[in-house]
């Protein structure tokens, strides 16, 4: 710092303002903290985060307007009849933009009404008590007392495939490609890969591992496969792009290399947190190999400073960050908080949605948990039938206690119903607790009655 300029003194500072940076911001300002915000804003993020601007938000909004479109032609068959239907992404565009603003906008005037001052800057801390941000009018200096860290990831670049889309440049395309290769058969890769087969344009999904969605159990991602095979996607899993030359993409699996061509090549192999330029060892706070951060079960990263989000271990979801940020600033406030949910439930929208949250039958068997699982097959269920779609339930359950471990879906629409699952393990609840609760007909989430009430026979 130079000499002669005075920092600000700042209670609690948060860095970031997605749903891990305003979740905290606002739950400190309601118990009586002074919080200032600090968020750079730019192509990637602002008030809302990565989510709110290039993420769940605008992917979802694509996945509307192509399912929409799709689901017009496809209830041909049930008698709906129009002249032509088409998708101009250029208005498309302008729709998405005003529902971020909006989104955005309610943001800003929560954190205006709490009190919260909101600076735009890049933020770099100096040492353990001091931070400077460079806005668009110069450099401003806080003197902090605590501080918590929620900046979030970017989409990870593979040197050799630099060159190629990233799914922010795909969710701000005007015009719908022919063609697309996607290079990573994960959450983004798959939700985008659905949206564009939708839109018309043929798909390849190039996946390193040897199916898709690897870490998601196997029977709810066939029937994911299964779908955007019958929608034309062609997949080529255990396959590696190995370089991209303009339109041409290299790929290397079994048999050797072979070239694909493709209007537009989206890379979605993962994302990188956005540690690696704020200067966090000066502040006392540690990295470890993949730049994440290091915090205890009450999300501190040291006493003065906590994390949350996609910059911690766990699941890169929104969700999560949100319910971290609680318990971070609950423990710099002094109060007993902990991070220990039951269970995180997590969402892909493809079509059918997956939706899952709690132990899989694999992860029981590795931990040496004995489980019963039970299934339902939404085959037989009315709504998904008139829904046009199928899929299936599965329960795990805790032989020994009877405890329910985990709810697995893939179904239109799944992804309304898996808070169920969530609430039921927060409640420690049994398939009977579940089965003695009267689930509406005709709905998808009889499918979770009918898969708990094969458990119950079973025992
Ligand atoms: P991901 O980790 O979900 O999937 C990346 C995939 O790329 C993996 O299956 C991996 O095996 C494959 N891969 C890596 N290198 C490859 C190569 N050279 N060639 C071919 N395949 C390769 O990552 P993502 O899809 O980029 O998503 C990033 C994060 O964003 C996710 O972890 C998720 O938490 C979050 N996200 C969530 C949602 C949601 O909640 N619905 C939606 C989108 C993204």
């Amino acid at each position: 710092m130079v000499v002669g300029e005075i920092p600000d003194p700042v209670d609690l500072l948060v860095v970031g303002g997605g749903p891990g940076g305003y979740t905290a911001a606002l739950r400190a300002a309601e118990l009586g903290r002074k919080v200032t915000l600090v968020d750079r804003g730019g192509d990637e993020g602002g008030i809302g985060g990565a989510c709110l601007w290039v993420g769940c938000i605008p992917s979802k909004a694509l996945i509307e307007v192509a399912d929409a479109y799709h689901q017009t032609i496809a209830m041909r068959r049930a008698g709906l009849e129009v002249d032509a239907a088409a998708v101009n992404l250029a208005t498309f565009q302008t729709w998405k933009g005003d529902l971020i603003a909006q989104l955005g906008g309610g943001v800003e005037s929560l954190l205006a009404s709490a009190g919260v001052e909101v600076i735009s800057g890049r933020l770099r801390f100096t040492n353990g008590e001091s931070a400077a941000v460079d806005t668009s009018t110069g450099t401003r200096f806080l003197n902090w007392k605590q501080a918590l860290i929620a900046v979030g990831t970017r989409p990870s670049i593979i040197a050799s495939l630099a060159s190629a889309s990233t799914s922010t440049d795909i969710l701000a395309m005007k015009e719908i490609p022919a063609s697309a290769v996607i290079v990573g058969a994960g959450y983004i890769g798959l939700e985008l890969g659905t949206a564009l087969a939708k839109l018309g344009t043929t798909v390849t999904v190039v996946e390193a591992a040897e199916r898709i969605a690897p870490t998601i159990d196997p029977q709810l991602t066939g029937h994911v496969r299964r779908a955007m095979e019958r929608m034309g996607v062609t997949f080529l899993t255990g396959h590696s792009v190995v370089g991209i030359d303009g339109r041409e993409v290299t790929v290397a699996g079994e048999g050797g290399e072979r070239k694909l061509n493709a209007d537009r090549i989206l890379v979605a192999v993962g994302r990188t947190p956005n540690t690696d330029e704020l200067g966090l060892d000066r502040a006392g706070v540690k990295l470890d190999q993949g730049g994440l951060i290091e915090v205890d079960d009450s999300m501190l990263a040291n006493p003065r400073v906590a994390a949350v989000g996609d910059v911690v271990a766990g699941p890169a979801l929104a969700h999560k960050a949100s319910a971290e940020a609680v318990v971070a600033v609950e423990a710099l406030c002094g109060l007993p908080s902990k991070f220990e949910p039951r269970g995180i439930p997590m969402v892909v929208f493809t079509d059918p949605e997956i939706a899952s949250v709690g132990l899989t039958e694999a992860e029981a068997a590795e931990m040496q948990i004995d489980v019963v699982v039970g299934q339902a097959s939404l085959g037989a269920n009315g709504r998904s039938a008139t829904l046009g779609s199928d899929g299936m339930v599965k329960v795990v359950v805790d032989l020994a206690s009877e405890r329910i471990l985990g709810l697995h879906m893939v179904g239109r629409h799944v992804s309304e119903l898996v808070a169920e699952g969530a609430l039921a393990l927060e409640m420690i609840a049994t398939p009977q607790d579940v089965t003695n609760t009267i689930h509406p007909h005709p709905t998808v989430s009889e499918g979770i009655h009918h898969a708990l009430t094969s458990v119950v026979s079973k025992r």
